[in-house]
């Protein structure tokens, strides 16, 4: 088997895509068209390794069901998901961020009241990491502008994805513990480890090249 035959890619659309580009380019994986919205499927320029670009938290079940061989994905999302049907082989070092709790300043974590609400998009994230504490939550889920609940009373917190910080401190917010240190992985199916050993761990090699080069150095 040539180690360029017959593979596909899933990539997160949105931030991740576009910082995935600087791994992409190097490596010839980058679509051979420009992305159009209307275009999920498109070949890349290497030979033998088509494209699905799709919703970040789709990428974890089109791998884990072959549907993709392997993938780009945010460990927020894996986390989510619980990805132990993935091997995850690589961290890409790109789209790096941090899994916060994050309030107003006056209620810290303290003080929450006794079962708190917590907003988030990441129930399963949240709900565990209130659990290895001892404590009992409330979540309510939420799909966006999860900094807006504590600001009208609908949550005590939230636990979302923080880069910059901005976000929060535009709105009053800050960070009262951090969950876990997010970056995008790249995942690979279990099976088509084996089926596709050759091309698969050809571009894993080649990827950890590329972030190993893209290191900054000490
Ligand atoms: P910032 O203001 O830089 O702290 O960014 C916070 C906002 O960007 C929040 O709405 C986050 O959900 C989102 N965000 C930050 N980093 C990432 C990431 N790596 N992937 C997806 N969303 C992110």
């Amino acid at each position: 088997m040539s180690a360029s035959a017959g593979v596909t890619l899933a990539l997160s659309k949105g931030r991740i895509f576009e910082e995935s580009e600087a791994l992409l380019a190097p490596l010839g994986l980058l679509p051979q068209a420009d992305l159009d919205d209307r275009l999920l499927r498109l070949p890349s320029q290497a030979d033998g390794v088509d494209l699905l670009v799709i919703r970040p938290s789709d990428v974890p079940p089109y791998v884990e069901h072959g549907a993709a061989d392997f993938g780009i994905v945010g460990k927020d999302v894996l986390m989510e998901h619980d990805g132990t049907g993935l091997f995850e082989p690589l961290d890409l070092q790109i789209a790096q961020c941090r899994m916060v709790v994050a309030g107003l300043p006056d209620s810290g974590l303290d003080r929450l009241r006794r079962r708190p609400r917590i907003a988030t998009k990441y129930p399963a994230i949240a709900r565990a990491h209130f659990g290895r504490q001892g404590r009992q939550v409330e979540i309510i889920k939420l799909y966006g502008s999860m900094e807006l609940a504590p600001l009208v009373g609908l949550a005590d917190a939230i636990v979302d994805l923080v880069a910059t910080g901005s976000t929060l401190r535009a709105n009053g917010l800050i960070e009262f513990e951090t969950i876990a240190d997010i970056s995008s992985r790249l995942v690979v199916n279990k099976a088509a480890m084996k089926t596709k050993h050759a091309a698969l761990t050809h571009w894993i090699e080649r990827f950890r090249e590329v972030v190993t080069a893209e290191e900054p150095v000490a």
